[in-house]
Formats: C-alpha cells, sequence, structure tokens
C-alpha cells in the first residue's frame, strides 16, 4: 500500500484523479460499471484489529459504502454477512473475495429488502452462519429523484420507505434479540435528513425518519448495552448517483458545492462505521456522524 486511511494529505488534493463525467446506469446499478472507479479501499484500508472477532451483518454490502465498511470490518477482524439484490451479484462475489482474502468468513444472501420475510430470513441467516451476530449495519437505500409531487409515483414512494425505514424496522427487530451487550447497530441516514432537496421529496423524508428512529431506538436499547448510532454521508461517488439519484447534469459536478470542493469517496465513510463499531465509542449513543465535507449540520 503506498497509501493508507493514516496517511497525512491535504482532503481537498485527495481523489483529484476521480472526476467522473454524465452517466447513467438502470436501478440498482454496478460498481463494475462506474467510470471512472469509486474507490472502496481496495488498495487503500489497513486494518489494526478493531474489530477482531466481531460478526456483522451489512445491508448494501456488494457496492459503495456498504462494500467499503465490509472491506474495512474484515480487514479489522471482522467475519461479515452481505446483503444485496440478485442482480447485483457481480459485485458483490468481488467484494467476497476481497473479504475472504482479509480472513474473513463471509456469507452471501442476496434478497429484496422490500419483502419482510427475506429481512427475517436474513437475520436467521446472519445468526446461524456466523454463530451470532454482535454489529448491525442497516445500509441498503432506495434514492430516485423526481421534480413534481403530482407525479411521483405511488409506488415510488412506497419503494423508497420499504427499502429505507421499513427494511430497517424489520430487521433490527429480528436481530435485537440475539444481540449480546456490546453489539452495535449502525445505520445510514444523510446530509438530506437536514438539507433536503426539492427533487428528493421521498427519499430526505426516510432519511429524517432514519435519525429519529436511531435517537429513540438508541435509549431504549442503551441500558441493555447495545449502541445505535448513524452516519450521514454528504455526496458519495456510487451507483446510487448515477441509477436516478441525481439529474444526468448535475453528476459531473457532483460535491463541488461542498467546503472541501469535491465529492467523497466510499472508503472515506468506512472508518466512521468502524468507530461507531468498534468498542472504543463506548460511551458514543445515539449520535449522527456525518461525513459530508464540511457541510454544516444540527
Ligand atoms: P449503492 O447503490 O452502492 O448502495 C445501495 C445498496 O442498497 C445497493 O447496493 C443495494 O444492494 C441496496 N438495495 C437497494 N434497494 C434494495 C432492495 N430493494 N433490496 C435489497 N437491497 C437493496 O449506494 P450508496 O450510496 O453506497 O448507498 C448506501 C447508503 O448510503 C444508502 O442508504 C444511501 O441512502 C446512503 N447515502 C448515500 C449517499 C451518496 O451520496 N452516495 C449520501 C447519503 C446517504
Ligand atoms: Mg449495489
Amino acid at each position: 500500500m503506498s497509501r493508507d486511511q493514516y496517511t497525512f494529505v491535504n482532503p481537498a488534493d485527495l481523489y483529484a484523479d476521480i472526476d467522473p463525467k454524465k452517466q447513467h446506469q438502470p436501478e440498482p446499478g454496478l460498481d463494475a460499471e462506474l467510470a471512472p472507479k469509486a474507490d472502496l479501499g481496495e488498495d487503500t484500508y489497513r486494518g489494526t484489529g478493531r474489530l477482531a472477532g466481531r460478526k456483522a451483518l451489512i445491508t448494501g454490502a456488494d457496492s459503495g459504502i456498504g462494500a467499503a465498511t465490509a472491506i474495512a470490518f474484515a480487514r479489522e477482524g471482522a467475519d461479515v454477512a452481505m446483503s444485496y439484490l440478485p442482480e447485483e451479484e457481480e459485485d458483490a462475489a468481488r467484494i467476497a473475495g476481497i473479504l475472504r482474502e482479509a480472513g474473513a468468513t463471509v456469507l452471501t444472501i442476496p434478497g429484496d429488502l422490500r419483502d419482510k420475510e427475506y429481512c427475517r430470513a436474513l437475520v436467521a441467516e446472519a445468526v446461524e452462519g456466523l454463530g451470532g451476530l454482535d454489529i448491525l449495519v442497516n445500509n441498503g437505500g432506495k434514492q430516485v429523484f423526481n421534480e413534481d409531487i403530482t407525479t411521483l409515483p405511488d409506488d415510488q414512494f412506497d419503494d423508497t420507505f420499504a427499502t429505507n425505514v421499513s427494511a430497517m424496522f424489520w430487521i433490527t427487530k429480528e436481530a435485537v434479540p440475539h444481540l449480546p451487550g456490546g453489539s452495535a447497530i449502525i445505520n445510514t441516514t444523510s446530509i438530506q435528513a437536514y438539507s433536503p432537496s426539492d427533487i428528493l421529496v421521498d427519499y430526505a423524508s426516510t432519511k429524517a425518519t432514519i435519525n429519529a428512529f436511531t435517537k429513540a431506538l438508541a435509549q431504549q436499547l442503551a441500558p441493555k448495552g447495545i449502541r445505535v448510532n448513524a452516519v450521514a454521508p454528504g455526496p458519495i461517488w456510487t451507483p446510487l448517483q448515477v441509477t436516478d439519484g441525481q439529474p444526468q447534469e448535475k453528476i459531473a459536478v457532483f460535491g463541488e458545492d461542498t467546503p472541501l470542493g469535491r465529492m467523497g469517496q466510499p472508503a472515506e465513510l468506512a472508518p466512521a462505521y468502524v468507530f461507531l463499531a468498534s468498542a472504543e465509542s463506548s460511551y458514543v449513543i445515539g449520535e449522527t456522524l456525518n461525513v459530508n465535507g464540511g457541510m454544516p449540520t444540527p
């Protein structure tokens, strides 16, 4: 590794080579088709044993932020169960290979988060296959822009809530009885929770819900020693953005309005999840860790 996540660098200069042009993929999109490639930490994330022996379930673990988190967790010593859609097998297989190279036990459990029965079976299979569970990362999500509420399809509204909110509820409800004291639940929210875009009415609403869910549940589960926190990314280069997460013309300037002046890479998110998963954050509960290039948040 020529550089890793501890190398002293000017963050304004990082990733100058990753400068995408207009592009589009059908949902759910593939990291394999992103041009230029996103940095998932494949060549940069260095583990130091911060999650040794831990057992993690991550949704949306095939690509983007979930994949970067999976790589970091495996290199920190955790075993990982990966959830993703069947159409994403190509991305999932590549990530599973990287995790296994790091020495992790890996379970690949494809399915649709909008399906309650899948969500329940996912937890059961993860617990069975990993021999328990002590980290849950609710990260899978849907984002499709729409400029006019009178044309926002009812099924899009329902699917966005089912994927981003209902699945988080079903999976967490099923997981909690299995989680020992010391476990961590980490939900993925967004800058959209506080600074909603006019074209992301449904998506932004789910992200505000995730923040409230996190802060309410954190208080409920703290006495059991289960810590619930959230990560709130800003603009990050992932398949979500090119599958109508943004209008085409915004892709080329994506993230340029942040104080840092650039979009972020999934690899820059992973350390936030590692911190919240690890015992080193033992007194951090109900927190939203913003990783957004400097945009002010409440
Ligand atoms: P991504 O496309 O790489 O990951 C999203 C994943 O969600 C997909 O890989 C897919 O596996 C999963 N998913 C979507 N619909 C599903 C379904 N019906 N069933 C099963 N799995 C499904 O994009 P990402 O940006 O890494 O997204 C991860 C999380 O980060 C999402 O919750 C997203 O809202 C959040 N987020 C992203 C950004 C950003 O700029 N990229 C910003 C803020 C928040
Ligand atoms: Mg994907």
